[in-house]
C-alpha cells in the first residue's frame, strides 16, 4: 500500500515544503495484478505517471466521495488519456441517485475545466454502487463499502486479498462520547486502517457538523477493532509540521503502530505479521 497525498480540504501544508506534504488524498494498492486506488486527490497525479511508466494497465478507480480534494487530481491521472489502460471508476456516495458517469461528467465541464469526459482515450467503465455492496474488481479481490457520516455522504472501503485487508476510511465524524459498533464492526481485525484524523479531540467542539474525525478517535477505534497499524491521514491544511509531529509522538505513546500518512508512505501488507500467525 502506498499514499500519495495525505493532506485534506485544500492541496496546501503552511510548511514549504512540508514533511507531510500538500497533495491531497490519494492511496493505491497492487493487489493480484491489478492497480486499486482511493480517492483522486492532487497525489493521483504522481501516481498516474508511475503507472504510465510501468507496464501496469488494469486500474480501478475507488472514489470515497466528491469532494474537491478527493476528485481534483482526476482530469490529470495520465491513464485516462492512453488507449491502452482498462480503468473502472467505482463510486457509491450519491444521496441524490445520480450514477458515477453523470457525477463526474456534471465535475469535468466547461467553465469549471476545458474539456469532459470525452476527452479520455482509455476503456473506461463507471460503476455506481451502494454503501454496503461487495465489489469484486478481480479474482481474489473483496471490497466491501460503508456508508460514513459526512456532509453529501462518503463511503468507505476494505480491501481483502491473499489474507491481508486494508481499510481506507476518510471524511467521517465520529459523535464524540459514543462508540460505532456498525463502523467498528466494519473495521474489525484489519491489518491496516487509514483514517480521518483532521482534528483534536479539543477541536471537535468547535468544529461540529464539519465531517471530520479525531486523531484521538482514530487510536480508539483502533483499539477497539484490533488494528495494529493506523494511518493518520487527510491532516488539516492549517496544522504545521511541527504540530504533526508533535500530534503523532502523543499518539503513538497511546499505540504505537500509529504512523502519519504522507506522499511515499509505503507499508507492505504481505509482510505484517499476525498475532495469529506469531
Ligand atoms: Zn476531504
Ligand atoms: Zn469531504
Amino acid at each position: 500500500m502506498v499514499v500519495w497525498g495525505a493532506r485534506g480540504t485544500l492541496p496546501f501544508a503552511p510548511d514549504d515544503p512540508s514533511q507531510f506534504g500538500a497533495r491531497t488524498c490519494c492511496v493505491s494498492i497492487e493487489a493480484e495484478g491489478r492497480m486499486l486506488v482511493f480517492d483522486a486527490g492532487t497525489g493521483i497525479v504522481d501516481l498516474g505517471n508511475r503507472i504510465m511508466a510501468s507496464d501496469q494497465r488494469e486500474i480501478d478507480l475507488f472514489l470515497g466521495h466528491a469532494h474537491y480534494d478527493h476528485v481534483i487530481g482526476l482530469p490529470y491521472f495520465a491513464p485516462f488519456y492512453h488507449p491502452g489502460c482498462r480503468i473502472r471508476i467505482h463510486a457509491g456516495h450519491m444521496q441524490d441517485g445520480r450514477s458515477c458517469r453523470e457525477l463526474l461528467a456534471d465535475f469535468l465541464r466547461p467553465p469549471f475545466h476545458p474539456v469532459g469526459l470525452e476527452k479520455f482515450k482509455a476503456d473506461i467503465d463507471y460503476v455506481t454502487f451502494r454503501p454496503g455492496d461487495l465489489l469484486r474488481p478481480g479474482p481474489g479481490i473483496e471490497i466491501t463499502t460503508h456508508e460514513l457520516h459526512h456532509p453529501n455522504g462518503a463511503v468507505a472501503y476494505r480491501v481483502v486479498s491473499a489474507g491481508r485487508s486494508m481499510v481506507y476510511a476518510t471524511d467521517h465524524e465520529h459523535r464524540p462520547g459514543k462508540r460505532d459498533a456498525a463502523l467498528e464492526g466494519f473495521l474489525s481485525g484489519a491489518d491496516v486502517l487509514v483514517f480521518d484524523t483532521t482534528f483534536t479531540d479539543a477541536e471537535m467542539q468547535t468544529y461540529a457538523g464539519y465531517g471530520h474525525s479525531s486523531y484521538e478517535e482514530g487510536v480508539r477505534l483502533a483499539t477497539y477493532a484490533g488494528i495494529e497499524h493506523l494511518v493518520l491521514f487527510h491532516h488539516s491544511h492549517k496544522r504545521r509540521d511541527s504540530d504533526l509531529a508533535q500530534i503523532l509522538r502523543e499518539m503513538q505513546a497511546l499505540r504505537p503502530g500509529v504512523v502519519a500518512g504522507r506522499p511515499g508512505l509505503e507499508i507492505m501488507l504481505s509482510a505484517l505479521r499476525r498475532e495469529a500467525e506469531a
